[in-house]
């Protein structure tokens, strides 16, 4: 009878009936939280679940005559067992594990609640329909399934034991009590899912970063740019398009880490990255190579083109000086290849780059070769 959130918590496998991660990859912590945040996210629309479907009930329960303690307890369901279900299952070992088991009562009483009220078609239905929404919403079809299970039992037994006739017919003035009910929850749970959602793409696009991008520097990391790499070769080769590759590696990096420290060194690799960004143009790619190497993908280029933007990297560096250490002179040794269609793979492609670098560096450093592709 409240909105249940769909359980988008990304440690929230383990917990969920229809489960869809695998739990033992994540710390006894991490799960205790996210439990925790999953019972917190059903605390609100609990509240407000049961409290206008309190009215719901109320409307019918004025025109039957039934025992007082049956309010006692619609009172206390309604608005004490959203605060007690918060509590216990903030306080449970497996937070997550009481969550699902209240989501459970949830079921079982509202089926007491249909069997109290005769199976009061609109009301009944109202109640069926959001308790039916809450654990397809958070458990998908098994606790679906589950919840429907305990409300038929628990309608079906408080019919049979409390000899409760059925009282099939709404009566116009219970249509409107039920309205804010039919309304408000719906709404509710409309928004929390939209919140949901954009919480989930959220995620999915810090996760996209993570996973594409270099921690320290923020440009690709090897993986995804060698995968930038791949589909740039295969453009070329289809659509016989020009392309440059270089790989820059920073002239004796070693040394600078130590003779002024690692600090000093992520110094030189951002500043690096920095001019890079700043020189190139926007459709280069650029990406972390290894510790001190970096790999561009110039689409359209043409390998001069590729030499006269190293050329202006190079000015650039020759006035530049760290900030914590002004004497040193940063210089890269780059190594160029322009795509060539007898080339069978990108790591060939590669590899002639690499071989350029490599050659860079054998004839005294900060400089630029070109790969020698015929060979
Ligand atoms: P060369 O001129 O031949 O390139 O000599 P080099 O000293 O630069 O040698 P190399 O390129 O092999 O050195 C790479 C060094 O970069 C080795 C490693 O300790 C260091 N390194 C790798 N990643 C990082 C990093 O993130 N930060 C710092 N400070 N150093 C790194
Ligand atoms: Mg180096």
């Amino acid at each position: 009878m409240f909105l249940n959130i769909m359980n988008n918590d990304h440690n929230s496998g383990r917990w969920l009936p229809g489960g869809f991660m695998d739990s033992s990859t994540y710390l006894d912590d991490d799960r205790h939280r996210s439990g925790q945040r999953f019972a917190r996210r059903l605390y609100i629309p609990r509240i407000v679940g049961l409290g206008t479907g309190f009215f719901c009930v109320t409307s019918v329960l004025v025109m039957q005559p039934v025992s007082g303690w049956w309010w006692l307890l619609l009172v206390a369901y309604s608005f004490i067992w959203p605060h007690f279900a918060w509590k216990t299952a903030d306080h449970s070992p497996d937070p997550a594990q009481a969550e699902i088991r209240n989501l459970m009562i949830d079921s079982f009483m509202a089926g007491v609640w249909i069997g109290v009220m005769g199976i009061n078609v609109l009301p009944s239905a109202l109640i069926l329909a959001m308790m039916c929404m809450n654990n397809v919403g958070c458990g998908g079809l098994k606790l679906f399934l589950k919840g429907l299970g305990l409300i038929g039992l628990s309608c079906s037994l408080t019919l049979g034991i409390f000899q409760i006739p059925l009282n099939l017919e709404t009566m116009p003035s219970q249509v409107w009590i039920c309205l804010p009910f039919l309304l408000i929850y719906p709404t509710y749970f409309g928004l929390v899912s939209y919140r949901t959602a954009l919480k989930l793409s959220e995620h999915k696009k810090r996760l996209m970063h993570m996973s594409t991008r270099d921690g320290m520097t923020g440009v690709y990391n090897r993986r995804h740019w060698e995968d930038l790499l791949h589909g740039e070769f295969d453009n070329c080769q289809r659509y016989q398009r020009s392309a440059t590759l270089l790989l820059i590696d920073i002239d004796h990096f070693k040394s600078i880490n130590d003779s002024f420290g690692h600090d000093v060194g992520d110094e030189a690799i951002l500043a690096i990255t920095e001019h890079l960004q700043l020189t190139l143009r926007i459709t280069d790619v650029v990406g972390r190579f290894g510790g001190d190497e970096f790999g561009v993908i110039m689409s359209g280029t043409s390998q001069e083109s590729a030499i006269q933007a190293m050329a202006r990297v190079r000015d650039y560096l020759d006035e530049f000086h760290l900030p914590h250490a002004p004497h040193i002179s940063l210089s890269i040794s780059v190594g160029v290849a322009e795509f060539d269609h007898n080339m069978a793979s990108y790591r060939e492609w590669l590899k002639s780059t690499d071989v350029a670098l490599y050659k860079a560096k054998n004839l005294g450093r900060s400089r630029t070769e070109v790969a020698d592709i015929a060979a």
